[in-house]
């Protein structure tokens, strides 16, 4: 640990900060604040990925396609709507101001924080030196050389596009964002994240989905009864769930593509959408100028203090390939800020009980442990409740049944992971981490009064065990 009076003065800068996400504006505006000379460089879209090609645009698509159940569901409470109808520009148009306006935010409380901002793209020359290029976000610049005691990398990830043929007439969530026509039928490659959320979005808006994954159910990773609720969900979207296969090849005519499964089934759409990964981003980073090492994937290797194996250099965000999560690049910009120039401790996060949420149109969201890796540590107790939320027994929809489910260590009566699939998911469950962070057992989660009548309410009335899932 050191502080900014400790720095030599040699360099341009005490810090240099490559890329401008969620976790290098953070780390950034954080190292200004505690008195370092600190500089940032953006090749592409200040706020990155989250801010322009994730969350935030994605959560506002999911909106927009939420409207159409609701204009459903309101039905049955009387209202009468005449037919609607969905203009894609509009939203586009719309999203694109709105991102135009966080990315000037973006870069205001950097020039506010004190930070020096460079657009182009940053590669190494060495250790300490920094060459900045022109790049799509500045093709014009005049390319300079910045020195700096240390460097971040906080460069992100970028879709991964599977080899295959035709691969190259399909599109990334990095396009989506921009197409200039809502496709009328959309084929999906991916079972995750992405996967999932983009099939809700276009089947929300009115595009025939076709959706293709490896596994038998959706989101690998996540609790089976929650995949499970998910699937069933999917469907009752409409959208046509091809399990356990994947694409084999592409093809195009004048007005269409086609797609080949590896189960032989074909199928013709508008447009085809890769959902299969994302991996670090360190082309042209200069990275064999330094002493850093790449595992899988061009993972960068850091330490438990994001230090890599050059030293001065570190590493935070997707590019370390870890829990790819806005808030966790945020939560290491932060910390390693800290370590570096305050005399104060860093503050400390709770990894391991990083919530998480997909939102498909409803939602999903979980923290801790699922039922199946509870059960590797010790006996498990599973608290579980499937229902129709109140305001769904007068839409005269079909609609999924909300899941919540505890799963508390038997033992100890901690409750080590929940998991809830339905109408505001996610901001239950931001709440409900904070308790499973804590440690808290069933019985804190008995002795707390509900909020009637919500569905929260549930996670504090799950009175039976309905199994223990004994250690395996
Ligand atoms: P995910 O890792 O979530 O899912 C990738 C999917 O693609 C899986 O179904 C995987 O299958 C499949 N896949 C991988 N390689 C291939 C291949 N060669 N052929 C066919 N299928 C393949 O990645 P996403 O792209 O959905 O999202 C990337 C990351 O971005 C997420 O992991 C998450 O960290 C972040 N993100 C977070 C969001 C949120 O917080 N709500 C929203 C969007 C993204 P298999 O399971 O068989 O490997």
């Amino acid at each position: 640990m050191s502080s900014p009076q400790n720095n030599h003065r040699n360099y341009d800068f005490d810090l240099f900060v490559i890329g401008a996400g969620s976790g290098g504006v953070r780390c950034a505006r954080i190292a200004a604040s505690h008195g370092a000379r600190v500089a940032i460089a953006e090749s592409r879209h200040w706020g990155g990925t989250c801010v322009n090609l994730g969350c935030v645009p994605k959560k506002l698509f999911v909106r927009a396609s939420t409207f159409s159940d609701l204009f459903k569901e309101s039905h049955g409470f009387g209202w009468s709507t005449p037919s609607v109808t969905h203009d894609w520009a509009r939203l586009i148009e719309a999203k694109n101001h709105e991102i135009t306006r966080l990315n000037g935010i973006y870069t205001s409380l950097l020039e506010k924080a004190g930070v020096t901002l460079f657009t182009g793209h940053a590669r190494f020359l060495d250790p300490n030196t920094i060459q900045i290029d022109p790049s799509e976000l500045a093709p014009h610049a005049i390319s300079r050389t910045i020195t700096a005691e240390r460097i971040v990398i906080a460069t992100g990830s970028t879709p991964t596009r599977p080899d295959f043929p035709g691969a190259e007439f399909a599109i990334t969530s990095d396009e989506a964002f921009y197409l200039s026509q809502r496709p009328a039928s959309v084929v999906i490659v991916g079972g995750g994240y992405i996967g999932v959320e983009f099939a809700g979005i276009f089947a929300g808006l009115g595009s025939q989905v076709d959706l293709i994954y490896r596994r038998d159910l959706p989101l690998y990773g996540f609790d089976e009864d929650l995949r499970k609720s998910l699937a069933d969900a999917i469907t009752l979207r409409g959208i046509t769930q091809h399990t356990s296969t994947n694409i084999r090849h592409i093809t195009c005519d004048s007005s269409s593509y086609v797609v080949t499964l590896d189960n032989g089934y074909t199928l013709k759409t508008a447009c085809v959408f890769l959902a299969t990964g994302r991996h670090p981003k360190i082309d042209k980073l200069g990275l064999e100028n330094t002493a850093i090492t790449t595992a899988t994937a061009g993972r960068i290797v850091v330490d438990d203090h994001n230090q890599t194996t050059q030293k001065g250099v570190y590493a935070i965000g997707d590019v370390t390939d870890r829990i790819n999560l806005t808030p966790v690049a945020i939560a290491e910009g932060h910390t390693l800020a800290d370590m570096l120039f305050s005399s104060s401790s860093p503050r400390q996060w709770s990894y391991n009980t990083t919530p998480k949420a997909v939102f498909f149109s409803p939602p999903l969201a979980s923290v801790g442990l699922t039922e199946a890796e509870a059960a590797q540590k010790g006996d498990v107790d599973i608290y579980m409740t499937h229902f129709t939320p109140l305001h769904h027994t007068l839409s005269e929809q079909k609609v999924p049944k909300t899941l919540i489910k505890l799963v508390v260590d038997h033992k100890s009566q901690k409750v080590v992971g929940a998991h809830i699939f339905g109408d505001d998911a996610p901001e239950i469950l931001q709440s409900v981490a904070i308790a499973v962070t804590a440690e808290l057992t069933k019985a804190d989660f008995d002795r707390t009064i509900g909020i009637h009548p919500t569905s929260a309410e549930e996670l504090v009335t799950l009175r039976t065990c309905t199994r223990t899932t004994r250690m395996t």
